[in-house]
């Protein structure tokens, strides 16, 4: 049994996250202590709690210390069966991050899955909706399994009530280089708003145009309908040739129109100026598919604690490291070792 000290690095949720999907792949059982102990509100929350439920039901695992406040944790896995699921993750728990935890399981099944998650699907401190459809998805086709997603309705914190659908369809995972972006191709930024004023839309979308110096057409507003709500997030998008960054900015009581607005261009512009592959979310979750392809490279931005985490997590399961070094220019080649 593989024993993680879940305070070390990040000490957050992924951890968990990223052990009960690797245990699924191969068959090791995995004892986790001291469960995300450097947050402030330390144990599993609901939603750790639902991601590895769901990762119990599709790999018949039995797991010990699953409830929320709970800060160690022994999962066994059992056999991955493929078949359509639903999962319905309380209030607005992410259901990215459930979907994180049992993606790699089920596209390394031997037959195709369909699953259905409910809750929240644009949530802070998660990957949106549209980042996984868009930028982590194809990352993943390219490697050979063929993974579609689509958002029925939109979930926002509190009230939740989202629904994403998802086909898998397994293949092995090959080994990829992801070291350029290829030509550029477009920008856009969306603000959504649903059942809160128009205007703070306008605030953010104002502020892409004039900081951005994008055009009406690239930055457009997206009001949704007032049930879906109340919910506001900004999307900025990057599309090139290979791959697509999306950034977010988090509407949230207390927080200007502006600041969101403000928050997001930033992480927009440092990855404009970088010539990197992977911007850092995107990043840590490629981690997990390219160590279980056993090979392959991309670049990124200066590596995240989430990312050098999740690469010790891989170690442990997997005897080989993602590493991160720094290339002439300023970017970090992540390879194998
Ligand atoms: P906690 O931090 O409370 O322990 P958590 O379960 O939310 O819990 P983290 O360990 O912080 O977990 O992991 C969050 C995951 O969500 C990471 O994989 C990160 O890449 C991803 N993520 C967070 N924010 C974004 C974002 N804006 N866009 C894309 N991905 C994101």
């Amino acid at each position: 049994m593989i024993i993680i000290d879940g305070s070390e690095g990040e000490g957050g949720g992924q951890v968990v996250r990223n052990a009960c999907a690797l245990s699924l792949v191969t068959g090791t059982p995995v004892r986790i202590e001291n469960v995300r102990a450097r947050r402030s509100k330390s144990g599993l929350m609901r939603q750790h709690v639902t991601a590895i439920e769901a990762a119990c039901v599709i790999g018949n695992a039995e797991c010990e210390g699953l409830m929320v406040g709970s800060s160690a944790l022994t999962f066994r896995p059992g056999k991955v069966v493929p078949g359509d699921y639903r999962f319905a993750v309380g209030t607005a728990g992410s259901t990215g991050l459930v979907l994180q935890t049992v993606l790699m399981p089920l596209l390394l099944a031997d037959a195709p899955s369909r699953l259905v998650l409910e809750g929240g699907t644009h949530n802070m401190l998660a990957p949106p909706f549209d980042f996984i459809a868009r930028s982590f998805l194809p990352v993943i086709n390219r490697m050979g399994p063929s993974v579609s997603a689509r958002l029925v309705r939109h979930g926002f914190y509190p009230r939740g009530g989202g629904r994403i659908e998802v086909d898998i369809t397994p293949a092995p995972l090959r080994p990829i280089d992801c070291v350029v972006r290829g030509a550029a191709i477009s920008v856009s930024g969306a603000a959504l708003v649903a059942g809160l004023p128009f205007a703070i839309a306008e605030r953010e979308i104002g502020k892409v145009r004039k900081e951005l110096n994008w055009s009406e057409r690239e930055a457009y507003i997206r009001e949704l309908p007032a049930d879906q709500g109340p919910g506001n997030i900004l999307l900025l998008e990057a599309e090139y040739e290979h791959v697509t960054e999306i950034v977010s900015g988090f509407g949230q009581l207390g927080v200007t129109a502006e600041q969101v607005a403000k928050r997001a261009i930033g992480r927009m512009r440092g990855y404009l100026e970088s010539e990197a592959f992977a911007g850092p979310y995107l990043a840590d979750q490629l981690l997990l598919p390219f160590a279980l392809a056993g090979g392959g490279s991309f670049t990124t931005v200066k590596p995240s604690q989430h990312s050098l985490t999740a690469a010790d997590v891989i170690a442990q399961f997997l005897g080989r490291r993602p590493t991160f070094v720094q290339q002439p220019g300023g970017v970090h080649l992540m390879t194998l070792r």
